[in-house]
C-alpha cells in the first residue's frame, strides 16, 4: 500500500497510542493536584478497536507503537493489548513509556506478551524532590520498577525521561547523570513544553538541554555526539570515557518538526497529527460505525494530509494545544 505521506513530504512512521487518560501521579508541569476530568469508560477505545486502528495503520508503513497515557499500566490487562500488538506484522518496534510505578509487578508479563521497549519517568532521585514534583512518594516503587525491567535483556535500551523544568532540574542534573553511568540506562532531559494543564508554563521555565549539557560538561569534560536516526526526537552523546549515554530531547529550542515522523492517538479514538494540535480527526465514530479498512485508510490519508508543518511555540501568537499531556498521550 501507498505510504502514508503528508504535505510537507514526510513520511508517517510512528504512532503513540493513549490507552487511558488516567494518571496515579500529578507531576505538576502535566496535570493539577486534583486531577483532570476522566473520560467515561464507554468512549475508551477497546484493546480490539486499537489493534484494528494498528494494524490499518502498520499496512501504510506505520511500523513504531509507543503505548503511553495517561499511566498506561493502569489500564487493566496491558499485557493484552501488548500482545495483540506484537502481532501485527508490521509492528516493528512496540515500546511503552511509564511512571513506572506499577512496573515491578507489570514487567514479565509485559515481556512475555511481546513489549521490546521502555521508557520510564523520572525527574529526580530524592524522595522529598521526586515527592514534591509528582506529587506522590513512589521513588522508591519507580526504582524497584527499573530494577525489575533490567532483569530482561529483551527490554532495551531503557530509557529514563526527566522533565527539565528551571529552578528545579538544574540540581537534579548530577545524579541522574549517576545513574546513566552507573546504570544500562539512557538519561534523557525532554525540556518543559505547554502542554501542562495548568497553563502555567512560561518561556523562563524551560531549563535547555543546552544548558544541561553545560552543567553536565562542567563536571564530566566534553560530551561526545551519536549519531541519532533522522527522525529521532533526542540528540544523544556518551562521555568521553565511554561510560554512560545521556540524551537532549530539545523541542522548544531545537525544534525537530521538520523530520517528524509521528502521529498519535488519544484514549478516546481522536487521531492527533501534532502534539500541539488543533483538530483532532474522530476514528472512534467511523470505527463503531462499522467503516470498512478501506474507509480508514483514506481517512487517516485525509487527517495526514492536514498534518501542521511545526509547532509554534516560539512564535508570538502561539495558542494552545487543545488538550494537555497527559489527555493527549506524551
Ligand atoms: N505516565 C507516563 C509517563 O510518566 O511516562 C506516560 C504519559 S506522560 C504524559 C509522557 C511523558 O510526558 C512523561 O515523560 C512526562 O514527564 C512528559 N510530560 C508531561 N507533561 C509535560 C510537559 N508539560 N512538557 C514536557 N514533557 C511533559
Amino acid at each position: 500500500m501507498e505510504p502514508l505521506v503528508d504535505s510537507w513530504g514526510r513520511e508517517i512512521r510512528s504512532v503513540r497510542v493513549s490507552v487511558t487518560d488516567k494518571c496515579n501521579f500529578r507531576c505538576r508541569y502535566c496535570m493539577p493536584a486534583e486531577g483532570l476530568e476522566w473520560l467515561p469508560r464507554e468512549e475508551v477505545l477497546s484493546f480490539e478497536e486499537i489493534a484494528r486502528l494498528v494494524r490499518v495503520l502498520s499496512e501504510m508503513g506505520v511500523d513504531e507503537v509507543r503505548l503511553t497515557g495517561g499511566e498506561p499500566l493502569v489500564r487493566r490487562d496491558l499485557p493484552v493489548l501488548v500482545s495483540f500488538l506484537a502481532e501485527i506484522p508490521g509492528v516493528r518496534d512496540l515500546s511503552l513509556t511509564t511512571n513506572g510505578v506499577l512496573l515491578d509487578r507489570l514487567a514479565a508479563p509485559l515481556v512475555e506478551a511481546g513489549l521490546r521497549r521502555l521508557n520510564v519517568s523520572l525527574d529526580s532521585l530524592s524522595h522529598v524532590r521526586f515527592a514534591e514534583i509528582t506529587r506522590r512518594d513512589a521513588l522508591d516503587r519507580v526504582l524497584a520498577g527499573l530494577e525489575e525491567a533490567e532483569r530482561y535483556p529483551e527490554l532495551r535500551p531503557i530509557k529514563v525521561n526527566c522533565v527539565a523544568v528551571k529552578g528545579f532540574t538544574e540540581t537534579e542534573v548530577p545524579a541522574l547523570v549517576e545513574l546513566a553511568r552507573r546504570k544500562p540506562y539512557v538519561v534523557r532531559f525532554i525540556e518543559f513544553m505547554p502542554l501542562d494543564a495548568d497553563e502555567a508554563w512560561r518561556e523562563d521555565d524551560v531549563l535547555s538541554g543546552g544548558e544541561i549539557r553545560a552543567i553536565i560538561e562542567e563536571h564530566h569534560g566534553p560530551l561526545v555526539e551519536l549519531p541519532a536516526k533522522a527522525s529521532s526526537t533526542a540528540r544523544r552523546f556518551r562521555f568521553a570515557d565511554g561510560v554512560g549515554e545521556v540524551g537532549f530531547v530539545n523541542p522548544v529550542s531545537e525544534p525537530f518538526c521538520s523530520s517528524c515522523d509521528r502521529i498519535r492517538l488519544t484514549a478516546d479514538g481522536q487521531l492527533r497529527t501534532c502534539l500541539f494540535s488543533r483538530r483532532e480527526w474522530d476514528l472512534k465514530t467511523p470505527l463503531r460505525e462499522g467503516a470498512t479498512d478501506e474507509e480508514l485508510v483514506d481517512l487517516l490519508r485525509f487527517a495526514v494530509r492536514h498534518k501542521e508543518l511545526k509547532h509554534r511555540i516560539n512564535d508570538p501568537g502561539f495558542v494552545r494545544a487543545s488538550r494537555s499531556m497527559s489527555q493527549i498521550g506524551g
